[in-house]
């Protein structure tokens, strides 16, 4: 079984508005030392899709179902006390907004100590060291007074390192990105995605990344799963999607984007908007904004077709091992 599962996973929520079909049968899967990359538009049902798996969605009005096994275990199935363990002890998430992580009133090298001595029985003293050799591991500079300072006392790209430090002080397996260097300026987010390739390198995590950035994707991730509407509607290596891509909303990403041009070529952005949760259209849910929209789009939802055994897309004009764009034409 692979590290990390996912299977089925849907989720939605109860709103005065109806409900919100946010996620509609994910399913993946992670081995350790892996960076898998969920991209897609805001609503696309990835920021959701990671708080599934660590399961810190309102409860009341929310409902997942499906599995999701880690290391042999469904996390949907363990009692809230278990999975405080697994939050403390196995995965770790961090944020687009490090300052919403941080109490304001204490240090960041506190709140950071507490963790630590809250799921590693530690004495203070030993968080205390923890807590400066993690400063150093995130390459902040002077760990040990920066570890004084309140959180607004740091620029963006310190407290997002802060963040990173306290993620990573209970040794995850698992770290989940929900968009973490989107807030940045574009030196200090280059920064940033070269320290979490470097920290999930040398401590063999799996990590999954959100992100609606296709230069983001290209920088970090090994594999990537582009999202529209809740569901995964292409998979593939992250050289292979986003040199052969095969579903229109994938091209279409690709075409509004500065990286997927050629110099002096016009941007062009996907017409439309992305679909309204609460009421999706059966069938693809991408066919009100496709240009090769036909009947057969409408019926049922499309079923995963491979390109090769590696790359699949949900579109009905890809042919199985040959693809949309060079075989359909
Ligand atoms: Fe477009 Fe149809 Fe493919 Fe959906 S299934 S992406 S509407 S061609």
């Amino acid at each position: 079984m692979p590290f990390l599962e996912v299977r089925d996973l849907h989720t939605s929520f109860t709103t005065a508005a109806g409900t919100v079909q946010a996620v509609n049968g994910v399913s993946f899967s992670l081995e350790k030392g892996r960076v898998y990359a969920l991209l897609g538009e805001s609503g696309s049902g990835k920021s959701v899709t990671l708080r599934s798996i660590i399961r810190v969605l309102p409860k009341r009005r929310t409902q997942v179902s499906g599995e999701i096994w880690l290391d042999g275990v469904d996390l949907l199935t363990l009692p809230e006390g278990e999975m405080r363990d697994v939050r403390g002890k196995r995965i770790s998430m961090i944020f687009q907004e490090p300052i919403a992580a941080f109490d304001p009133i204490y240090t960041c090298g506190k709140q950071i100590e507490e963790g630590i001595l809250r799921h590693q029985g530690v004495s203070r003293q030993e968080a205390a060291r923890k807590t400066t050799e993690l400063l150093q591991l995130v390459q902040i500079p002077e760990a040990q007074r920066r570890s004084r300072s309140f959180p607004h006392q740091l620029s963006g790209g310190m407290r997002q390192r802060m963040m990173i430090a306290g993620a990573l002080s209970c040794d995850p397996d698992l770290l989940l990105a929900d968009e973490p260097s989107t807030s940045l300026d574009v030196t200090v987010q280059a920064q940033i995605l070269a320290l979490i390739r470097d920290l999930q390198e040398t401590l063999g995590m799996a990590v999954i990344f959100v992100t609606h950035d296709l230069s983001v994707v290209a920088e970090i991730a090994d594999e990537v799963a582009v999202m529209y509407g809740g569901r995964i509607v292409e998979f593939g290596p992250v050289v292979e999607v986003l040199q052969n891509p095969q579903h229109p909303y994938t091209v279409g990403l690709l075409e509004a984007t500065v990286r997927g041009q050629r110099k002096g070529t016009r941007l062009v952005p996907i017409p439309g908007a992305p679909p309204d949760l609460t009421r999706l259209p059966p069938g693809c849910s991408f066919a009100p904004r496709c240009s090769y929209a036909h009947e057969d789009c409408l019926g049922e939802i499309p079923g995963e077709r491979s390109v090769n055994p590696e790359h699949f897309a949900r579109c009905v004009l890809v042919k199985e091992g040959i693809g949309f764009r060079n075989g359909s034409g």
